[in-house]
Formats: structure tokens, sequence, C-alpha cells
């Protein structure tokens, strides 16, 4: 298994996640951050850690989609293990429904 970040991250990227992560398995993009799969150690540390609650075990139900994004942008976008300046709307953002369909960007953040 693997932890995953889910819909609530995209504009929010709140950042509190990576500064917990013992190795430093996040990868950014423009408005949100993914786990890589193969690199995550189930630690379950981050989970708790993020205000967007964005973060899910892949066990839970109805993640197939988010296991595969999560495998597909972190093979692409660069790593990320400094918190920095989340997005100056990012409150509005917080329980916006259907963010993927609506505002992902598959572009790469700028990483550490
Ligand atoms: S703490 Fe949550 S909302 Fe913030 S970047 Fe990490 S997963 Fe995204
Ligand atoms: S579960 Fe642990 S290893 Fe996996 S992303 Fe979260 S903090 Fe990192």
């Amino acid at each position: 298994m693997t932890y995953v970040v889910t819909d609530n991250c995209i504009r929010c990227k709140y950042m509190d996640c990576v500064e917990v992560c013992p190795v430093d398995c996040f990868y950014e993009g423009e408005n949100m951050l993914v786990i890589h799969p193969d690199e995550c150690i189930d630690c379950g540390v981050c989970e708790p850690e993020c205000p967007a609650d964005a973060i899910k075990p892949d066990t839970e139900p109805g993640l197939d989609k988010w296991l595969q994004l999560n495998t597909e942008y972190s093979a692409k976008w660069p790593n990320i293990s400094q918190k920095k300046e989340p997005p100056a709307d990012h409150k509005e953002w917080d329980g916006v429904e259907n963010k993927l369909e609506n505002h992902f960007s598959a572009e790469p953040g700028s990483g550490d």
C-alpha cells in the first residue's frame, strides 16, 4: 500500500505534509503535491498533518484514480521537502468540490 494525495490538496497546497515525511517522497505540481507510491513507507505520519484532509491510505475504497495520478506525476514533478508559503487564496479553495476536473494543473512546481 501507499498513501496518496487527493482532490482537496488542489489549490490549497498547505505543504505541512512535506516537513514530516521521513523519506521525502512528496513531489510538487503547480497547484498540488503528490506522493511517490514506491518511495512512501506507509508510516502514516503525514495524514493527520494535512489541514485539508487530503492524504489518504490507498486501502480506502475509490482511490484508484488518485493512485494513478500520484504515480504518474511523482515521476514528472520535482521533489519537495521544505514547506513554502501556500497560495494566497488557499482558504477559499478548502472543500470546493470537483477540483480535479476543474482546477488540476499538470504543470510542475518549482520543488526545493
Ligand atoms: S498538507 Fe495536504 S493540502 Fe497541504 S500540500 Fe500536503 S497534501 Fe496538500
Ligand atoms: S505515509 Fe509516511 S512515508 Fe508516506 S508520504 Fe506520508 S509521511 Fe511520507
